[in-house]
């Protein structure tokens, strides 16, 4: 039997983000936006609402809620602007998932803790000025001293580069391996923005999700304990992947929520702008690209919420998040193109926030594996080219109930 009912929790944290974002967020937003903006003093009220540790268990300073939450946050915080949700995918579901899944304990308390308590902010730093998809092309290496390693190199790209306190970055530890381009040469590391030789900047010819923070971050010879290595030396590109599973799913919901937003804001239009004598929503070829919202929003819905619904399992879903990704960024794309259209020259003028979805969303189909990426994966998971193996650690399971919410 699948039940397609969310849970009474899960109403309740859809609710609250979505009271708090109206009342805290939307008033504001476009502003934010013209002025390129981020608003440090966001993290705080969404640590309160226990966003920060979203799908964390409450003895790491979690809120202890299962991954469909963390995916109904993820939607709610796009419908009100991008840039909040991408702090959800670098901070709670690219690193403090990873942590709790690959951390020691030590790292756990060290790190996940204060993470999920919203008292340090973490992302994610594995894209760098000449490698992005192309993982193995990556230049940062870890030289070992000790015990300790040298991190030296830079990453480019990185969302929350100027903001955060915690990196979860990823180097060649194996400098023979790098020659020859095989990823067991590579580890993952937790390095803070306090080390010597850490320094970061803000990429500000950025022309999408203006009251995000995108910056590059750079290593010169930074000292990382032993006790900072993520999982086992040589795991790190393993780790990076795993990692994109929890990415990659906020992000999916997350372009839902953009997909909504669009929907919503080209029916209010719709009704109240008149063309020839009636309402445009009356004419068929507007009313056609409002279908095609409404059915990119309800499908990647469902996308995500399986993917969801698999993790809290504990069962892989490496497959289902990545076709929930590729499907939601690309319709939302589509829903914001057609979300300028129907608004007409209105739409191409900051009045309105369909011209803001517009720029977007455009960087969810780059990021976290390019449309041709995931495009690639599919087909080659329906060819049997691509089997996911194993991990040596699983995301925990949080609800060994077969229900699939709405
Ligand atoms: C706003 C924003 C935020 C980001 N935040 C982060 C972050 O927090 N952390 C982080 O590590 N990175 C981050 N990134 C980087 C992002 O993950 C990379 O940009 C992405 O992986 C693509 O890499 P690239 O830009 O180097 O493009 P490339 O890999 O150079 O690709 C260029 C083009 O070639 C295509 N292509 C490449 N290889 C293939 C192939 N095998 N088959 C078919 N087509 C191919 C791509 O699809 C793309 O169209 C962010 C990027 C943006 C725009």
């Amino acid at each position: 039997m699948i039940n397609f009912d969310l849970t009474e929790e899960h109403r309740l944290i859809e609710q609250s983000v979505r009271e708090w974002g109206a009342r805290e967020i939307a008033p504001r937003i476009r502003e934010l936006d013209r002025e390129h903006r981020f608003d440090r003093n966001i993290l705080p009220q969404m640590a309160e609402l226990g966003l920060l540790g979203c799908s964390v268990p409450v003895e790491y300073g979690g809120a202890g809620m299962d991954y469909i939450s963390l995916g109904l946050v993820s939607e709610e915080l796009e419908y009100l602007d991008t840039s909040l949700r991408v702090i959800m995918s670098v901070h709670a579901g690219l690193n403090c998932l990873t942590l709790l899944s690959w951390g020691t304990e030590d790292q756990r308390q060290r790190y996940l803790v204060p993470q999920a308590r919203g008292e340090k902010i973490a992302t994610y730093g594995l894209t760098e000025p000449a490698a992005g998809s192309d993982v193995r092309g990556i230049q940062s290496v870890a030289v070992r001293k000790g015990d300790r390693y040298l991190l030296s190199g830079e990453k480019m790209w990185i969302s929350l580069a100027d903001v955060a306190d915690n990196f979860l970055v990823v180097a060649w530890s194996d400098l023979e391996k790098k020659k020859q381009r095989d990823p067991s040469g590579l580890t993952a590391f937790i390095v803070e923005r306090g080390f010597k030789g850490f320094s970061s900047g803000t990429l500000t010819q950025k022309w999408g999700i203006l009251a995000g923070n995108t910056g590059y971050f750079t290593m010169d010879e930074v000292e990382v304990p032993d006790a900072n290595v993520v999982g086992r030396p040589g795991e790190g590109f393993k780790i990076a992947m795993f990692a994109l599973d929890q990415g990659r799913y906020t992000v999916a919901a997350g372009a839902t929520g953009l997909i909504r937003a669009c929907r919503d804001a080209s029916v209010a239009y719709a009704k109240e702008r008149r063309t020839f004598g009636v309402e445009i929503a009356q004419h068929q070829l507007v009313k056609e690209m409002i279908a095609q919202m409404e059915s990119d929003y309800q499908a990647s819905r469902l996308l995500w919420l399986r993917a969801g619904f698999l993790k809290n399992s504990g069962r892989r879903n490496t497959r289902e998040t990545g076709l929930a990704k590729w499907f939601a960024t690309v319709a939302s794309e589509r829903a914001a193109g057609d979300a300028v259209q129907v608004h007409g020259a209105n739409g191409y003028s900051d009045e309105y926030p369909v011209g803001r979805f517009y720029r977007n969303c455009k960087g969810a189909v780059i990021y976290e594996g390019t449309r041709e990426i995931h495009k690639v994966m599919q087909a080659d998971y329906v060819l049997g080219y691509r089997v996911d193996r194993p991990t040596r650690c699983d995301l925990p399971a949080t609800a060994p109930s077969a229900d699939m919410p709405r």
